[in-house]
Formats: C-alpha cells, sequence, structure tokens
C-alpha cells in the first residue's frame, strides 16, 4: 500500500468525472481518476452526434467531447488511471480504495462519478442471444445488421437516438413502446417519427426474444388487451434508460428506493463525510451530458470546501 494519502480520489469518467477532474486539478488537489478499464469515458463513448451541449454550434461527437475533457483534465495536472476501483471503504476519515490492479490507495476525499448502466427487460433469452443479435449499442453494433429488419425498444431519446442512427445501415427499424406516447423530446421524436425507415408498434411488450443461437424475432404482447403475436427480426436493440452504477457502494453509503446516491440539498455531500457523488449517479431527472459535467464542477468544489476545513 503506498503510504501516501492522497487530497481526492475521483472514481469514474465521463462529464461528471472528468470536470471535477478539472476543477479540481486547477483548486491543486492532484486528483487521482480512476477511469475505468473498459467503461472510459462513460456513456457518451457509445453515442454518435451530441447536438445540445453548449458551445458547439454544428454538434460535436459524443467520444470526441470526452476525449477533449478528459485532456483538459490532464493539463491541469489530473493523473489519469484506465483502471477501475474494485473496492472502496469509505467511512473512515481517511478512505481506502482498491484497483484492478491490486494497488491501494488512500485518500483524504473521494468524489464518486461512476454514472449509471444499460437497463436490461430481464427476459432470460434476452442475456442468451445478447451479442447475438440482442445489443444495447447501436454505434457499436448497427454496422452488422445492413439492409436487415431490427427491433428497437423503449420511447425515450436513447431509443429514438438509437433508432434514427440504425437506419443508415437497417432497411427497416420498428420502435417497440409499451405506451402510446413517446417520452423522447419533442425534437427526437418528430426526427425518428419522419423517418420513412422508422416504423412504430405502440402498446406492445417484447415478452420473450426467440432464436436458437442467433435473434429470429420477438414475442411480444399487447399491453391494451393482452394478444400475443410473434414477428420475424433479426436484432434487437434495447434502449429502455439506465441503472445507478452503486455496486461498489451499496451498504455502506446512502442511496434512495432506486439505488440513486443521496446528496444533501443542492449539494453533492452524501451522508459520509469526505465523500461527494455527482452525475448520473445521483440524478434521476435531467440525465444530460451538461448536468453532468454541471455537478461534477460542483463536487470538486465541495470537496475542496471539505478539505480546506481540515
Ligand atoms: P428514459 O427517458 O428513462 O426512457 C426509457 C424508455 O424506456 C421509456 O419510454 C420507458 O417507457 C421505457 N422502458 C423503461 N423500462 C422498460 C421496460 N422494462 N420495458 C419496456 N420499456 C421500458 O431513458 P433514456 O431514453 O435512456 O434517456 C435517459 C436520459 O438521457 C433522458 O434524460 C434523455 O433526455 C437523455 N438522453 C438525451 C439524448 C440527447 O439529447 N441526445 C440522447 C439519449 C438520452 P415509459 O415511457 O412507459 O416509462
Amino acid at each position: 500500500m503506498s503510504e501516501k494519502i492522497h487530497e481526492v480520489v475521483i472514481v469514474g469518467s465521463g462529464p461528471a468525472g472528468y470536470t471535477a477532474g478539472i476543477y479540481a486539478a486547477r483548486a491543486q488537489l492532484e486528483p487521482i481518476l480512476y477511469e475505468g478499464s473498459v467503461t472510459a469515458g462513460g456513456a457518451l463513448m457509445n453515442t454518435t452526434e451530441v447536438e445540445n451541449f453548449p458551445g458547439f454550434t454544428d454538434g460535436v461527437m459524443g467520444p470526441d467531447l470526452m476525449d477533449s475533457m478528459r485532456k483538459q483534465a490532464k493539463r491541469f495536472g489530473t493523473t489519469l488511471v484506465t483502471d477501475d476501483i474494485v473496492e472502496m471503504s469509505l467511512d473512515g476519515e481517511i478512505k481506502v480504495l482498491v484497483d484492478g490492479s491490486g494497488n491501494t490507495l488512500k485518500a483524504k476525499s473521494v468524489i464518486l462519478a461512476t454514472g449509471s448502466a444499460y437497463k436490461e427487460i430481464g427476459l432470460e433469452n434476452e442475456k442468451r442471444l445478447s451479442g447475438r443479435g440482442v445489443s444495447w449499442c447501436a454505434t457499436c453494433d448497427g454496422f452488422f445488421f445492413r439492409e436487415q429488419v431490427i427491433a428497437v425498444v423503449g420511447g425515450g431519446d436513447s431509443a429514438m437516438e438509437e433508432a434514427t442512427f440504425l437506419t443508415k445501415f437497417a432497411s427497416k427499424v420498428v420502435v417497440i413502446h409499451r405506451r402510446d406516447t413517446l417520452r423522447a423530446s419533442k425534437i427526437m421524436a418528430e426526427r425518428a417519427q419522419a423517418n420513412p425507415k422508422i416504423e412504430f408498434l405502440w402498446n406492445t411488450d417484447v415478452i420473450d426474444v426467440l432464436g436458437a443461437d442467433k435473434v429470429t424475432g420477438l414475442k411480444l404482447r399487447n399491453t391494451v388487451d393482452g394478444t400475443e403475436s410473434e414477428r420475424d427480426f433479426t436484432g434487437l436493440f434495447v434502449a429502455i434508460g439506465h441503472l445507478p452504477r452503486n455496486e461498489l457502494i451499496k451498504g455502506q453509503i446512502e442511496l434512495d428506493a432506486e439505488g440513486y446516491v443521496k446528496v444533501e440539498g443542492r449539494s453533492t455531500r452524501t451522508n459520509l463525510k469526505g465523500v461527494f457523488a455527482c452525475g448520473d449517479l445521483v440524478d434521476h431527472t435531467y440525465r444530460q451530458a451538461i448536468t453532468a459535467a454541471g455537478s461534477g464542477c460542483q463536487a470538486a468544489l465541495d470537496a475542496q470546501n471539505f478539505l480546506m476545513g481540515h
């Protein structure tokens, strides 16, 4: 174990983690930022064009935005580690963290920015056929579905974005939504609805994924009259939202009923002294790149204040 006691360790990248890094580094706190071994950059690495991040008149690609934030954090002296934190002990005055390579770190404060993970429908065959036609990432896997008929489940912005992107490859994309109204923002819903390659299947639940070793179709149930049917598809993209990534902190920090970290008022302070949380890990409501970045900034300022009081 290194005997050095760091001022602040940031766990997680994405707009929240990198922004926390930029602010903490500029405050001379010499932050160590664990980016994650496979998830570095967070959810925006799996997205295409971000049109609503202020400052980019013509939009910016999600991975490019993350790369810029990463470089900016590094430029001010954030130490970036492309590894996971696999264990954390957060309740003492000195926090102890263990990374994926077995290194143990000590810190006076910790900023949690682990984000969220894709939600699954929860079907046995969804898991079994994952990577064999079932996917959570159109930008990663869309290419494999050239000239095919594929389904996207969900009615939010993610589903609209995935469906619209997938029309580049697929001959047809069917959006399957459990209600008859979309949750998506107007602009994204209208764009998808105006796309001639996208069909909407309303009031429909996916109740099974069919196929022996790759997806061949879906079993569907009408949520109004309960009728069941089957339809052929060679791919299923699941875009039904996210769940907070709280595995490492469950049991040691206060979470709300849905598993998001509870923070004090408008701050990023958790119930544990010296532990701050930001980004999708705390946010039920907004979950935007810009709000995540903003809360990363708050977390760094809260940590800085806390450390000054020590
Ligand atoms: P979301 O807004 O929570 O929408 C999830 C959708 O999936 C809803 O339509 C929901 O149906 C449906 N759903 C949830 N659980 C389901 C289940 N078990 N079975 C079937 N359907 C289910 O999630 P999101 O679309 O991932 O968006 C999350 C946040 O990211 C939002 O704030 C969004 O604005 C933001 N986002 C922004 C952009 C962008 O601006 N470029 C792109 C992507 C995401 P109900 O509607 O019936 O609840």
